[in-house]
């Protein structure tokens, strides 16, 4: 055995606890020693400061946006489809390139997927393929009540064509903003658009609590109250179910962490556009490495740094051999893993852009506090390769 050690890792989460170490304790602290642990004064506070924060910046006398703190991602996009009315007998379309999480809240309701392809630039869902089939549904589905574009690796879909066509049909809007905390589109925060955003939590995102969390926000106050009340059993009064509801809570320590995580969110996705900035340049000379695309007038987060290379296997383990970890975002196309293949519906397009993207793409490290000598030795050798 002689395997490289990797001194330069692709995520690290340990190091976004370090980094606020004095303040995440304090923040436990104070939750444990609350005596109370579930749904209680950190998850309102986190809710409302989370709110605030997905509101900032839009036009005076918009919405005021309701948050809804859950157990998860997953979570998050089930509540809001429950929330919706949207279960069996619905068909909901969302992209085969995704975090499987995508698909499998959609069957978790009991409605139908229905996969489309990206745009091989941007990774994100092809709005002409969705405009074909909502005008031209595939035979043998349930009525298409929902779209889930997801907004992938902290860059936003090309929103107003989905919304356009989403609102031609009547169609709902529930946007994935699991990796795009803080990602805009043409001036506006992603999340702000659709009819409810829901966002994952998870340690790795943007926003991550250290543990499982999830976060709906929506500007419509009944569709809030609705959420809010099924995923405590359907309560809106204690011990009386109003609604068919489930149990998918965030507890108070994970709230108590993520509002000081909150605090710094902004700044960290500085330091990713920073990180990118510097790995561009790295790239600028290179014929065979894809650089990410950015859409115009759009501001990208950085959730994941995703190049693709021809034969990316190769080039990844030359980087392992300069200590430098990478990911594979995502190596199977949803609809060809063992639990999908030949039993998800696809659009026209067949996924033939997101077949062709599971086998070169790659991501390179990415996390705030990622040292300015690491990114030079990511891009050293970079240069080398
Ligand atoms: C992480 C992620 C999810 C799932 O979130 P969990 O918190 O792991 O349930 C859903 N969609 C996308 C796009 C994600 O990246």
């Amino acid at each position: 055995m002689n395997a490289t050690a990797i001194t330069v890792p692709q995520a690290d989460p340990g190091a976004g606890y370090r980094a606020q170490k004095a303040e995440i304790d304090a923040a436990v602290a104070r939750a444990l020693a609350s005596g109370w642990y579930i749904l209680g004064k950190e998850g309102e506070a986190f809710e409302k400061e989370y709110a605030a924060w997905q509101g900032a910046g839009r036009a005076a006398g918009a919405r005021e946006i309701r948050a809804i703190g859950c157990a998860n991602g997953t979570d998050a996009l089930t509540l809001a489809m429950r929330g919706l009315g949207i279960g069996p007998g619905a068909t909901v379309v969302t992209v085969s390139h995704t975090a499987v999480a995508t698909v499998a809240a959609i069957e978790m309701v009991g409605a139908t997927p229905l996969l489309l392809d990206i745009d091989p630039d941007t990774y994100t869902m092809d709005p002409d393929e969705l405009a074909a089939v909502l005008d031209d549904p595939p035979p043998g589905l349930p009525p298409i009540r929902a779209v889930i574009p997801v907004h992938i690796y902290g860059q936003a879909c090309d929103l107003a064509p989905i919304l356009a066509a989403c609102a031609k049909h009547g169609v709902a809007v529930i946007e994935d903003c699991s990796q795009a905390h803080g990602a805009t589109i043409g001036g506006a925060k992603v999340g702000n658009l659709g009819r409810v955003a829901c966002y994952s939590l998870y340690p790795t995102k943007n926003l991550g609590a250290l543990g499982d969390g999830g976060i709906l926000a929506t500007p419509d106050p009944e569709l809030a109250g609705r959420i809010a009340a099924i995923r405590q059993y359907g309560w809106k009064r204690r011990y009386i179910s109003d609604l068919q509801g489930v149990n998918s809570r965030l507890d108070e320590v994970q709230a108590a962490i993520l509002r000081v995580k909150l605090q710094h969110l902004d700044r960290q996705n500085d330091r990713r556009r920073q990180i990118a900035a510097a790995y561009d340049k790295a790239l600028s000379g290179s014929r065979s490495l894809t650089a990410p695309v950015r859409r115009a007038h759009a501001h990208h987060v950085f959730h994941l740094y995703v190049l693709r290379h021809p034969r990316r296997d190769e080039f990844m383990m030359s980087l392992k051999a300069h200590g430098i970890g990478t990911g594979i975002h995502y190596p199977m196309p949803v609809h060809t893993q063992p639990a999908y293949e030949g039993r998800v519906a696809l659009g026209p397009a067949n996924c033939a852009e997101t077949g062709r993207a599971a086998q070169e793409v790659f991501s390179l490290p990415m996390y705030p506090e990622l040292s300015d000598e690491a990114v030079a030795r990511v891009c050293d050798a970079l240069a080398t390769l």
